[in-house]
């Protein structure tokens, strides 16, 4: 156990804001003690943020000297793998192997960026005016604020510092009030990197107090937010209020389809990946399951199947699929949903249940879940229940399926599984989803731009994309004739 310090302006102290800590989901042990930010933190963090994006060694420091930075910061992150793993799920309970992943993950977004920032060009758009040339630069936007939610803080964090640090701005992050150890960690990671200081300052705390004085900040220039939809539509008032652009990455109720001539077992498998892995704990789950009539019971079998065949355990024990949901009051939550299911005339299938394992008793641990018997407008349809609970209904025609899947507020993701690869994609563009996956799912390339439609979300993050929208846009005229301008005659 650890007393942590908060890092503001290149500096680490105590945070002078209220006690918080991080527990293990696995077992409620206590991983650190630390002290929120508080408003004097958050407002010396700006000063010397503003300080230091604006500093000509840093603001004309050529692309490749800003992606140095990042290949070192991918470089430590890699030589330390299992360490932050392990770090990573001591604060949140993903089990080992994901969080594995999510590290390497991060490391790998690093290196994207740094490659993106080198690789940016300006514009030099075709004149339409006789005697001018016209060229169209990007130009970092200054301080920037970056809010995370504690489902896959390494992995999400890193997804909006490297790009816009790359882009040549300062970022202050705050972390969720959950998981405070990985931000933290990757500013020792950043300052190690030689990032100069300020421009990168971890400020954990509560949303509502230090994220909410964060955003709302004179001098902040940009709001990223991943998170629920409620706040994430907060935050779209005051980026609003502000006129400073935001980019949102907010909840999901994913359908994954199962057409009839779908490979029953490639479909089972991904589909049992795609809603239980991270416990359900995931922007993109696919937590609504729509199976043409045909293949339902097969389908359907094979899936309970394999879902009573997941380990639910530690997350550090060898073959635990399913570890911990994040603390107690989420898995109330949970268990709420499987509930009002319940009333709402579903029948649970499997799982419903807290585990019996006495093992297990210490952690907030639930059950795989899958429930069928209910409509795409029973509540639990429709609501984000973020945690391991599948609703399965069947389809019988191509028209009530794509009406049926689109009846929701979110549109962040969706799945597709046939062998049928051209109806697939002709599918794909009738779902109202910022990423279709067909057959396969939960799979992610950096390069690929990610965000949501709808309630699911404003903007897009990775990609080229990704950079440019930490960094607004510049048009020069240059008057290459010596043509005298006439007008005061
Ligand atoms: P949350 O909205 O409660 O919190 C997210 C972050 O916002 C936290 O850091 C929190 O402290 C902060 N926050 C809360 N109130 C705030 C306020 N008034 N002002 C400023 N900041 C505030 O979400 P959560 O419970 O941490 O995360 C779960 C949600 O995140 C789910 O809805 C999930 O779908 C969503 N999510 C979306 C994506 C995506 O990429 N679309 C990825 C992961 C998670």
């Amino acid at each position: 156990m650890q007393e942590l310090s908060i890092f503001v302006g290149g500096a680490w102290r105590r945070g002078n804001g209220d006690a918080m800590q991080s527990t293990f989901p696995a077992d409620g042990s206590l991983n650190a003690t630390l002290n929120a930010a508080s408003i004097d933190d958050l407002n010396d963090a700006v000063k010397s943020a503003e300080r230091a994006w604006r500093d000509p060694a840093w603001r004309n420091a050529l692309p490749h000297q800003r992606a140095k930075v990042l290949h070192k910061v991918a470089d430590i992150i890699e030589s330390r793998v299992d360490e932050l793993a392990l770090m990573q799920s001591r604060d949140n309970g993903k089990p080992l192997p994901e969080a594995r992943g999510l590290v390497l993950s991060a490391a790998g977004t690093a290196r994207y960026f740094a490659a993106a920032c080198e690789l940016l060009e300006g514009e030099l758009p075709t004149p339409r005016m006789a005697e001018v040339l016209t060229l169209s630069r990007y130009e970092p936007l200054g301080v920037v604020a970056a809010i995370t939610p504690w489902n896959s803080p390494i992995a999400s964090e890193m997804q909006k510092v490297a790009p816009a640090i790359a882009a040549g701005n300062a970022v202050i992050l705050k972390p969720a009030e959950a998981t405070p150890l990985m931000a933290l960690e990757l500013a020792r990671i950043f300052e190690q990197a030689g990032l100069p200081a300020g421009l990168l300052s971890v400020l954990p705390g509560k949303g509502s107090v230090i994220g909410d004085a964060l955003a709302r900040h004179p001098l902040i220039r940009k709001i990223s937010f991943t998170g629920g939809t409620t706040t994430g539509r907060h935050l779209a008032h005051v980026a609003a209020e502000k006129l400073i652009p935001a980019s949102l990455e907010l909840g999901g109720k994913s359908p994954t389809i199962v057409l009839e001539d779908a490979d029953i077992e490639q479909a089972a498998r991904g589909i049992c990946y795609g809603i239980f892995s991270s416990a359900g704990q995931a922007c993109i789950a696919g937590s609504r399951l729509f199976i043409h009539e045909s293949v339902y019971q097969p389908l359907m079998a094979r899936l309970l199947e394999l879902t009573r065949g997941l380990r639910v355990g530690h997350p550090h024990q060898e073959g635990t699929h399913i570890g911990p949901l994040i603390n107690e009051k989420h898995r109330k939550s949970v268990m709420d949903y499987v509930a009002l299911a319940q009333k709402e005339g579903g029948r649970v299938l499997c799982g419903g249940e807290i585990p019996a394992d006495p093992a297990l008793a210490s952690g907030s641990y639930f059950q795989p879940t899958i429930i069928d018997g209910l409509n795409y407008q029973a509540r639990v349809c429709q609501e984000e229940i973020f945690g391991p609970v599948l609703v399965a209904m069947p389809f019988a025609d191509e028209e009530s399926l794509i009406s049926e899947a689109n009846a929701s507020v979110y549109g962040l993701a969706a799945g597709i599984w046939t062998r049928d690869t051209g109806r697939a994609l002709r599918l794909s563009e009738r779902l109202e989803a910022g990423t279709v996956w067909i057959n396969t799912y939960k799979v992610f390339a950096i390069s690929t731009p990610f965000g949501g439609f709808k309630e699911s979300g404003l903007g897009r993050e990775k990609g080229i994309q990704g950079l440019k929208a930490w960094m607004q846009q510049k048009s020069i005229y240059l008057a290459t004739g010596n043509s005298v301008n006439r007008w005061c005659d």
